[in-house]
């Protein structure tokens, strides 16, 4: 794609155009592509087995959540865990492993 003020061509991902330093507004990148909706569904129905973590991004906190939750003494940590990422996801402080805030 080009840069809307400067012409030049720019990465297609960038959020800022690198000749002139005038933001691009793709905000599908600034925003994150992940959306809040299914963040939240995800958390409310398989949370306890980290499906809300693998989709935005947190793959080893996933995959340690889906354990906890199949061992019998790991439930204990992991329902209140699913039930605080849930509250968080609820307020907006829920983010993608790349720090990108969940697009509503
Ligand atoms: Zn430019």
């Amino acid at each position: 794609m080009y840069c809307k003020n400067c012409g030049k061509e720019i990465d297609d991902k960038a959020a800022i155009c690198v000749h002139c330093g005038v933001p691009t507004g793709n905000s599908a990148y600034t925003l994150g592509n992940k959306n809040w909706v299914t963040a939240l569904l995800l958390c409310l129905f398989l949370g306890g087995m980290g499906a809300h973590r693998f989709y935005t991004g947190h793959t080893g906190t996933a995959i340690l959540q889906l354990i906890l939750t199949f061992s019998f003494f790991g439930l204990i940590i992991s329902a209140p865990w699913a039930l605080i990422d849930l509250i968080y996801i609820i307020c907006g402080k829920f983010k993608t492993s790349d720090g990108y805030e969940l697009s509503r």
